[in-house]
Parts: structure tokens; sequence; C-alpha cells
């Protein structure tokens, strides 16, 4: 991991909604409008990655709107945007912002009234779009507003919609000599020259709460964008993947790009981005800065074996069902393995907090190195949440600590305890096998 590029902060919220900074590192260079921001010049430390994610309703269909928006604040996100399409949807604005508990981004295309009423509205942030808003009075409009808000401004250059379709060949021609080396060498150009042209209003208005996303379908390009971006310019970065395409292959398109740049130190907020329900983006953005180390976990750290022949219980269903039981109830960010067999299981769950092994369709649950309990497969799900939630209770009170290993697992006798064959298979005899009691997926 390379360390996380500095950049100038920018804050999005307010009291009662909570703070977020994006980005830090660098002092800032606005004056402070609100009390909980760092004035200009101060120092500014970085603020950890965080996740955002977009609602998927009708704007003004205000029930549904701000169910939607606190679901994606329980899954975890920090920011949520919304779609202000119509007049219709920055009016809704004023009766969702005092009912939600989370910082709210109005997405702003083609109709530079729609960031005016968002910002009269209450919103916290504004998302403009160079490719769809450009026209300088209506560019400086939106900036004022926000200016004396203090609201910030996302510039996001999407890869569709920037490209200046009357002369798109032209400049291709001219502006890809200046990215020879990389194979979308003119697109980063017109990418970079587009948001160059467009700052350059904000600057001359002295508005600098700014925050850059340069996105694309394709993760090769995104990796390429922002880090030239990276290069040139010091406000915080929003990484994200457009038009993903769906969960399967949407989340691995993300990764691919977001994963990699963060690993170079660019980035400072997310969005997973696909077609599906944004709360598992927000499951996914969290899962990535987890993996990554940029985010403290909370909830449980799930380790599972990917099942082979050695299988010894239905342990997809398993998986799924310890997964759900232990998000709506566990905080405290444990290890929990599950493990399809004994044979390799316990070293696979190594520094498991909890762990259970499965074997002739039952289960021996491990409770830092302890066993504690060996059930049958029925019952293997409610024991596990019982000792997960009990260990929870434990670290709470200070009788226990996460990843404290007290005694080496060391894999039970099967024939005696399970009947698995594990000794035989151990041995090297793996032909026996075949003739054990292997349960199978169910
Ligand atoms: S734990 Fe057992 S069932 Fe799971 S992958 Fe390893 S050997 Fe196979």
């Amino acid at each position: 991991m390379q360390p996380r590029r500095p950049t100038r902060p920018i804050y999005v919220g307010d009291q009662r909604v909570g703070i977020i900074q994006i980005g830090g590192g660098l002092p800032r260079q606005s004056p402070a409008r609100q009390a909980w921001i760092p004035e200009s010049g101060a120092p500014t430390a970085l603020a950890p990655v965080s996740v955002q994610t977009m609602t998927a309703g009708y704007t003004h269909d205000v029930e549904s709107c701000v169910a939607e928006i606190h679901k994606l604040a329980a899954a975890g996100a920090d920011i949520v945007r919304v779609a202000v399409p119509e007049k219709k949807d920055t009016e809704a604005l004023r009766e969702i912002l005092p009912r939600v508990r989370v910082p709210i981004v109005a997405d702003v295309h083609f109709h530079f009234q729609r960031a005016l009423e968002a910002v009269e509205a209450g919103v916290h942030k504004i998302r403009l779009n160079p490719g769809n808003i450009n026209d300088r009075a209506q560019v400086i409009d939106v900036i004022q507003a926000c200016k004396a808000k203090g609201l910030p401004i996302r510039v996001g250059v999407n890869e569709g919609s920037i490209i200046e379709r009357r002369d798109k060949q032209k400049r291709m021609k001219e502006l890809g000599q200046v990215f020879s080396d990389h194979k979308h060498g003119y697109l980063l150009a017109i990418m970079i020259t587009k948001l160059e042209e467009y700052l350059d209003i904000f600057y001359e208005q002295d508005f600098h709460d700014i925050a850059i996303s340069a996105k694309s379908m394709d993760a090769q390009i995104v990796i390429d964008a922002y880090t030239e971006i990276s290069k040139r310019f010091e406000h915080p970065l929003h990484l994200g993947v457009t038009h993903a395409g769906p969960k399967e292959t949407g989340t691995i398109r993300s990764v691919v790009a977001l994963g990699g740049l963060l690993i170079n130190g660019i980035g400072d907020t997310v969005r997973i981005s696909y077609a599906n329900d944004p709360v598992y983006e927000v499951q996914d953005g969290l899962e990535l800065l987890y993996c990554l180390g940029l985010r403290e976990r909370i909830g449980v750290d799930l380790i599972a074996c990917p099942t082979c022949g050695r299988i010894q219980v239905d342990l997809f269903t398993l998986i799924q069902d310890v997964r759900t039981a232990l998000a709506a109830k566990v905080v405290v960010p444990m290890k929990v393995a599950v493990m399809g067999c004994i044979v390799n299981g316990p070293g696979e769950a190594e520094g498991a907090d909890v762990a259970v092994f499965a074997g002739d369709r039952r289960g021996i649950i491990y409770v830092q190195g302890q066993k504690v309990a060996n059930v049958p497969e029925e019952e293997i799900l409610e024991r596990l949440l019982a000792e997960c939630l009990k260990f929870q209770d434990d670290v709470r009170a200070g009788r226990a600590k996460l990843g404290e290993k007290k005694v080496e697992i060391i894999p039970p006798d099967p024939i005696g305890e399970l009947g698995s064959g594990f000794e035989k298979i151990a041995a090297g005899n793996v032909e026996k096998r075949v003739t054990l009691p292997v349960a199978t997926r169910g």
C-alpha cells in the first residue's frame, strides 16, 4: 500500500446529520463559513475514505426516497446522492432533508436551476457535470450559491458525457499526442482539458471546496484518468466506475479499478455502482475498504472455505444464514470462520475468534481455540450465533480480546467424535474416504 495522497479537504453535511470530511492532509484554501470547518491555511488531517451511493428511486416520491435513504444509511453509507432531474425533485428535497440523518448530495445534469433549487432546499453538496452544464454564467451562479452557504461541489467528468461530439475526431487527434504513451490517451486528454477549463471558472470565483471524479465503464481508463488527475489537482477524488453493468460483473469491474487506485494512495471517497439494489453497493464499498485496511471494520469478518469434495454439511446455505444472522447482531469486528470439514479447516481458520468445523452433518464450534460445542447440523446456526454474541459481550466487558488465540486449534479425532474418517485422510489414505459417511450439500 502506498501512503494516501494528501488533498485539500471538503466537508459534507451539517451538525444535525453529521459532517463527513473527504480527503485532507493539506490546508483548505477558502474561508470557513461554518464553525466545524477549518479556516483557510489551517492544517488538516486525512479523513478515512468514505463510502457513497445513490438512491435508485424517484426523489419526488418523498416517502420511498426517505425510506431508501434510511436503508442506505443503515447499511453504512456515509453520504447519499439523489437525482434531481425535475423541479418536483428539488421541491421534494425540502421535505426529505429534515427527515434523514446522512449528508445528501444533489446530482444535477442539464438544468443549472436544479442546483440552485437544491442549494435553497438545504442540500449538503452539489454534483455538476461539465458535459451538460457548461454555460459560464450558469456555472458561476451555482458556484456563488454554494459559496454563500459553504457547500462543496463535485465536478464529475464522465467519459460518456464529456466528449464534444461535433469535433470529436479533431480533438482526439490533437489531444491524443499529449498522452501518446497511454492506450486511451485522447480520452484522458479530453477529460483533463475539460476539467482544467471548468475548474478555471471556479478558481476565478475563488471557490476551492471541490471534489473531482472522472468515471468510465472501462476499468483501465478509470485507473489512468484518476492517476493523471491526481498528479495535476490537489482536490479530493471521488472514485467510481460508471455503467459498470450487473452486480456480478460490475463488482469486479469496480473493485479492480478502485482497488488499484486505492492501493496506490489515490482516492478519498468511493462509490461502487452497478445495476442492483444500492445497499449492495454500500456493502461492497465498505468491504473493499476493510480489505485494504482503509477503514476499521464494523461487524464480523467472515471467513468461509470454498468447499470441495470433503464437504460435510450444506455449507453454502449455512454461510449465507450465518452472514445474515451475524450482520444483524454483531458490531464487534470479530473474525468468524465457517469450514466445511476438519481436514484443512483448522489451518484455514487460524486466527479466527469463533470457528465452526463441519463433520458428518455436525459442527464443532471453537471460541478462540477452545472447543465449546459439538452440535447437529440443524443446530449449528443457532449455537454459532449464541457463541458469537457471548464472545461479543466478553469483548465489550474486557473479558476477551479480539484476535487473541488462547489455545492452538487441534483437529478433533473424528473417528470418535464425528466419524468422518479424518485419521485415514490425514494419513494419506484418501481413497478410503469414499467409503466413509460423507454428507452431501443437501
Ligand atoms: S475446509 Fe474442508 S471442505 Fe472446505 S475447502 Fe478446505 S478441505 Fe474442502
